[in-house]
């Protein structure tokens, strides 16, 4: 793309959109949508990846993704899930919780089918994505961005937006000390099997803190999806990328051995082809800078969340949306502080939430005795639709002046 010099009072034009992930996708349509033009840019071709397991997109992220029209497409893909049951290892329900029926209920899906139909959407309004071209450096030349690719292409545009997911080159450009992700203490592996055979959860997804590790599941028609996070203290990358799907499966029937769930039950229906593969849980407690000159960041480069949460996509796509409208009213430099004033306390206090319930994931006995007895005095209290409406009824207001 060629850059455009700014016109309008310093006002961006073009820009080029590092990833097309989650993030990736719904900010090049919302900058569209506030007269920015974009070229995405990512290094995998569609449907090369893993199907991955399930993941939910909740209420926000659909309200988010309704103001750019790619919330339909994403619906249509996944499986309405609006209640969670929690229970113990013992088999005991500590709690249980409906969405809001206020609100879009949470939608089940696999994270590629999620990836596919923004890409999608974002192709369908006419957005350009470049596939095969890994970002590797940028120039800002302060009256625009040059970014350069592996391939050795380069492209110029008014602005760069990160959406380059947890380990963000782009993140590393704007401040050379950002913190890299956290390890949580926790290892996630997951994916599908068939239904057939197993009890139909009825849109319900069934969370058990169990004796040695967290197990979850979810029936999505013909297929039911699951994870399950087993605590290892310290992490190992190369050992985790190191071990077979037998040796996991191995590990998991000894962590859920002794729990009441139907862990074991899954286990003896996972085969390779539908297992994602394993891998640590992390985030990003706290990002120091999100931009820096013409350069800014969206989605996990910014504010990754554990999946613990659930978050992390709707976080993703509400940023894109945000900084777009933050662009679309204000001066570069003023839209991106103005980015960041409206999104960071409410991102970190996501990503502080899902902290201590990694922390319940991977209670010893005696810490996992005292969540059981307390839970659900909390599930009561803090977990009905009124106690999380600031997390799941979060609107933008994408006509209000930023
Ligand atoms: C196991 C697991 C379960 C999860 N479950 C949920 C859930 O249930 N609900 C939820 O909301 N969230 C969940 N999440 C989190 C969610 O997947 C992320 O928050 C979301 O994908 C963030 O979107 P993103 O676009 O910022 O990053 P990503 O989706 O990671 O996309 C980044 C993109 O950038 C590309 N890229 C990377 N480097 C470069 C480069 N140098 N040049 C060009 N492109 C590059 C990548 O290929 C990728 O396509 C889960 C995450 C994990 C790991």
């Amino acid at each position: 793309m060629n850059s455009t010099v700014e016109t309008n009072q310093g006002r961006a034009r073009t820009a080029i959109v590092i990833g097309a992930g989650v993030a990736g996708p719904v900010v090049a349509l919302a900058l569209r949508k506030a007269g920015i033009e974009s070229v995405v840019y990512e290094p995998y071709a569609p449907g090369t990846g893993s199907r991955g397991g399930p993941i939910t997109l909740a209420s926000n992220g659909q309200n988010a993704l309704a103001v750019v029209g790619a919330d339909r497409a994403v619906k249509q893909a996944g499986h309405p899930t609006p209640r969670m049951i929690i229970q113990s290892g013992s088999g005991k329900v500590l709690g249980a919780m409906d969405d809001d029926p206020d609100l879009p209920p949470r939608i089940t899906l696999t994270r590629a089918d999620l990836i596919e139909k923004l890409q999608e959407s974002a192709v369908e309004q006419g957005i350009s994505i470049v596939y095969g071209r890994r970002f590797v450096g940028a120039v800002d030349t302060g009256r625009s961005v040059i970014a350069r690719f592996d391939d050795h292409t380069t492209a110029e545009a008014d602005l760069l937006i990160g959406c380059d997911g947890i380990r963000s080159t782009v993140r590393g450009i704007i401040d050379p000390a950002a913190p890299s992700p956290r390890y949580t203490g926790l290892i996630g592996l997951g994916g599908y099997v068939p239904s057939a055979g197993l009890a139909d959860t009825g849109g319900a997804w069934h969370f058990i803190f169990g004796r040695c590790a967290f197990f979850g599941y979810v029936t999505c028609g013909e297929r039911t999806g699951w994870f399950a996070n087993l605590p290892v203290k310290r992490l190992d990358a190369d050992a985790v990328r190191a071990t077979g799907f037998e040796e996991w499966m191995e590990r998991m029937r000894a962590a859920f051995a002794d729990d009441a769930g139907p862990a074991l039950d899954f286990l003896d229906r996972v085969t390779p082809d539908e297992f994602a593969p394993p891998g640590p849980l992390e985030d990003l407690p706290h990002v120091p800078q999100w931009s820096k000159g013409r350069i800014a960041l969206v989605g996990d480069a910014a504010h990754a969340t554990s999946p613990s949460s659930g978050q992390g996509a709707s976080l993703a796509a509400e940023s894109a949306v945000e900084l777009a409208r933050c662009l679309r009213d204000l001066p570069v430099e003023a839209a991106f502080a103005a980015y960041r004033r409206g999104r960071a306390d409410r991102v970190e206090r996501i990503i502080a939430a899902a902290a201590r319930t990694n922390q319940n994931k991977a209670a010893g006995p005696i810490a996992a005795r005292i969540r059981d007895a307390l839970m659900p005095f909390f599930m009561e209290r803090f977990n009905t639709p009124e106690k999380t409406a600031w997390q799941y009824g979060y609107r933008i207001d994408w006509e209000a002046a930023a």
